[in-house]
């Protein structure tokens, strides 16, 4: 006996597009006997059903607690309308509604299901590299615009063949409305290239590629969001050959392995670090190094940890591929020189690739929107980004309040932008550092590519203090032309203010104190600042400690080369340079007299509270790094010589409102000369850092009654700082806000500068 009918209306916001959210919808339906429809709408899923009371109920259930895989529901509204007679359940075509904009799905690694149809012998896609279906394959990087349809896709050139279209077309089908669905017939092809050869396709293709890696060669790999090149993790002479012409010296290569059992031969990998290795997303993943495994020592110089990723897309797992003799793991590093974005298409890859790779493994699927591997770790027990790209992007940020369309231009290194609307912030994808023509265009490109896909036209501009940033300029250009109000936002304060709309903080003029621990950003008093403890909101900031002032002799140059740095605090804290400290040692006597000139009669120095230079500072006191040449270097190898067992740390003053340096400078340099070893003191060091965050967060919640705290700032990229720092605040009753979605270095600082002008804008 059927119950009595019932019918409801269901809007569902949240990332429901793209996700195979209708079939879903449809089957469940079908499945409970109700009739009604299913359609995409602005920014969501409508959804009518009619059917018994148990039925209804029962979709409802199962749609709200076990939506498809890749779908994230935000809101869930619904509510009970008069029964309309239909026929059956259908899939409505949606309409297009003018300014809507339809979320874009990130790009998913393959799923188990295309996994095992790509190694069985029996489907039509075996062993074909481009194998996707509804629940994985590529997305934003082959999207040129909306609505995410395939003539608007880079597989427009690949018309369907019957079979793909029946499956197309077919809502019980896995690849019912797949955009990028092919197979060996219809779709993309691979091809191998190497000098004066003819190319080759298909299954030789892969086989020569694969016998070029076994051999030792460096093979240029396309994937999805740019070229890697790639080759034998083991072979140590490949890996050095690969630095030698990519003009890498020590920063750490990614690197990939077949599958999880390969990578724990090399790593520690957690529950949770399987998790996230396994994830749509497929990042790279920081794990903890085993010891004496074959990786070569040039892989990842000076690390503890190494940063691995599974195979996410098909020609990755063909490429890797178990075999007797070829490689257990490989180097899949950026297909770049040194600090240019990577290769994208063919024609810069063979150009500016080709003194770097023996061979190219192509394929003729263009990429539209470059986008590098994200990186990520576990932090205490958080999924931790340090680059939100690939897989991530572009994802939107729900925001804990609404904004107007607000474009924020970000900083100058590790850059990202953002657009604003409704409650969501639209974060790109990693853009680089700002410093050559190719990533500038990157990152004009990208923000037209966003406000177009988006339907985002800025009515307000949000960047940088600092007049000279690539980023800035950009803005103030833009600003001019459209005649819209800009905001100029201190670096720091945007740090603040990412953070906490990233831990969804109301705007509702309540503070938090902000220990903004951080390398470079522009105060509003013209110095470098970088060690800060502010109290605010999104609104405003205010200064109220912060590390004193250090002389930074020629700005740049000082940060490149810590020991130079190392001997400007000596000079400012009266502690005399010699030749039993390493930095003094490290230097040509040429160097030490110019930054003596440069000292005693103030030619080019600039004044300082950066918490990343104290870091370098103290790295280079103990001869653990006096230059470096990857951002971030002489602390990140100060905290891997850590030894943490020691609980020791250093005495600190503060004096009115600023911290000094000299007495932790004393106190590393007395250790050092008493022979105690240098992972203890790096010990003492984070330790002490930690004791002044706890204590100067203590004066604040006493003058200010604020407990809740937020660490912001590429400084807490440091695990050994964070967990530490952390667990402390907790002992002492604060409220911690700590990154959750995005990268706490400059990664998430467009966000913060349109949660900034988003709130003034209101003041106004
Ligand atoms: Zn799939
Ligand atoms: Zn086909
Ligand atoms: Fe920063």
């Amino acid at each position: 006996m059927k119950g009595a009918t019932t019918a409801y209306r269901i809007h569902i916001n949240g990332i429901v597009q793209g996700v195979g959210f209708r079939p879903f919808v449809y089957s469940l339906a079908k499945k409970n006997h109700l009739t009604g429809w299913v359609m995409n709408s602005s920014s969501g899923v409508d959804i009518e059903i009619i059917g018994s009371n148990e039925d209804v109920a029962r979709f409802v259930q199962s749609l709200q607690s076990s939506p498809p895989p890749l779908a994230r529901i935000d809101q869930f509204e619904t509510c009970k309308i008069d029964p309309d007679h239909h026929e059956d359940f259908v899939i409505l075509e949606s309409k297009p509604q003018p300014g809507a904009y339809v979320p874009v799905s990130p790009d998913v690694s393959i799923c188990e299901d295309c996994r095992n149809e790509l190694f069985d012998p029996d489907d039509r896609r075996y062993r074909y590299p481009f194998i996707n279906c509804t629940n994985c394959g590529p997305r934003f990087t082959i999207i040129q615009d909306v609505p995410y349809d395939r003539p608007l896709t880079t597989m427009s050139s690949f018309p369907m063949c019957p079979q793909c279209r029946a499956e197309y077309g077919d809502p019980l089908n896995r690849r019912f409305h797949a955009q990028p669905i092919a197979c060996p017939n219809c779709g993309p092809q691979i091809q191998f290239v190497e000098k004066a050869k003819a190319p080759l396709q298909g299954e030789d293709a892969l086989q020569s590629a694969r016998k070029l890696l076994a051999e030792g060669k460096i093979l240029a790999v396309k994937g999805l969001g740019g070229y890697h090149l790639a080759c034998d993790g083991c072979n140590h002479k490949a890996v050095e050959t690969l630095r030698f012409r990519k003009k890498r010296t020590d920063k750490p290569f990614a690197m990939m392995a077949y599958d999880l059992s390969a990578i724990e031969a090399f790593c520690e990998v957690g529950p949770q670090e399987k998790d996230l290795l396994s994830s749509r997303q497929h990042p790279i993943v920081l794990l903890a190094k085993k010891q004496g495994s074959c990786i070569s020592p040039l892989a990842a110089p000076n690390q503890t940890h190494l940063g691995m990723m599974l195979p996410y897309t098909p020609l990755h797992l063909l490429l890797l591929e178990p075999a007797e003799g070829f490689p257990e793991v490989l180097i899949m590093t950026s297909g770049n020189v040194s600090e240019e974005p990577i290769a994208y298409t063919d024609e810069e890859a063979f150009q500016r690739l080709s003194g770097i790779a023996d061979g190219y493994l192509l394929h003729n699927r263009p990429i539209h929107m470059r986008t590098d591997d994200s990186v990520a770790q576990i932090a205490i027990d958080r999924v931790y980004l340090s680059r939100r790209s690939r897989g991530y992007a572009p994802d939107p940020l729900p925001l804990p309040f609404e904004t107007p369309p607000i474009l924020a231009t970000g900083p100058e290194l590790k850059n990202t932008f953002c657009l604003g609307r409704n409650k969501y912030a639209f974060l790109s994808h990693h853009i680089g550092d700002l410093e050559n023509f190719e990533t500038l265009q990157s990152f004009e490109q990208g923000i037209s590519h966003f406000e177009n896909l988006f339907k985002i036209e800025p009515e307000i501009i949000a960047c940088d203090l600092h007049p000279d940033f690539l980023a800035t300029r950009y803005a103030e250009e833009r600003a001019a032309k459209s005649g819209i109000p800009i905001f100029h936002i201190q670096h720091h304060h945007a740090h603040l203010a990412a953070c906490l709309a990233d831990n969804g903080w109301p705007d509702d003029n309540s503070e938090a104190i902000g220990v903004i621990m951080d390398g470079t950003g522009l105060g509003t008093d013209g110095a470098i600042w970088g060690g800060e403890f502010l109290l605010g909101n999104y609104s405003q900031a205010k200064r109220v400690y912060h590390l004193e002032y250090m002389p930074l002799p020629g700005g740049d140059t000082a940060i490149r080369k810590p020991a130079r740095t190392t001997l400007a605090y000596l000079w400012k804290s009266g502690i005399q340079w010699s030749d039993s400290i390493p930095s003094y040692h490290a230097l040509s006597p040429e160097e030490t007299a110019i930054i003596y000139n440069q000292l005693h009669n103030n030619i080019n120095v600039f004044e300082t509270s950066s918490m990343g230079r104290l870091f370098d500072v103290v790295s280079s006191i103990l001869g653990v790094c006096h230059s470096i040449n990857y951002e971030g270097q002489a602390a990140i190898e100060l905290e891997n010589i850590i030894s943490h067992e020691e609980m020791g740390k250093y005495p600190f003053q503060i004096k009115g409102s600023k911290i000094t340096v000299d007495s932790i400078l004393r106190s590393v340099l007395e250790d050092l000369q008493n022979g105690v070893d240098r992972g203890i003191i790096s010990s003492r060091f984070h330790n002490s850092i930690a004791g002044i965050i706890v204590a100067v967060c203590n004066e604040i919640r006493q003058q200010s009654g604020i407990s809740h705290v937020v660490l912001s700032g590429g400084v807490w990229q440091n695990q050994y700082l964070l967990s530490r720092t952390i667990q402390q605040l907790r002992v002492e009753s604060f409220q911690v806000l700590w990154n959750k979605q995005l990268p706490p270095n400059d990664g998430c600082v467009s966000v913060g500068q349109l949660a900034v002008a988003a709130a003034l804008q209101k003041k106004i």
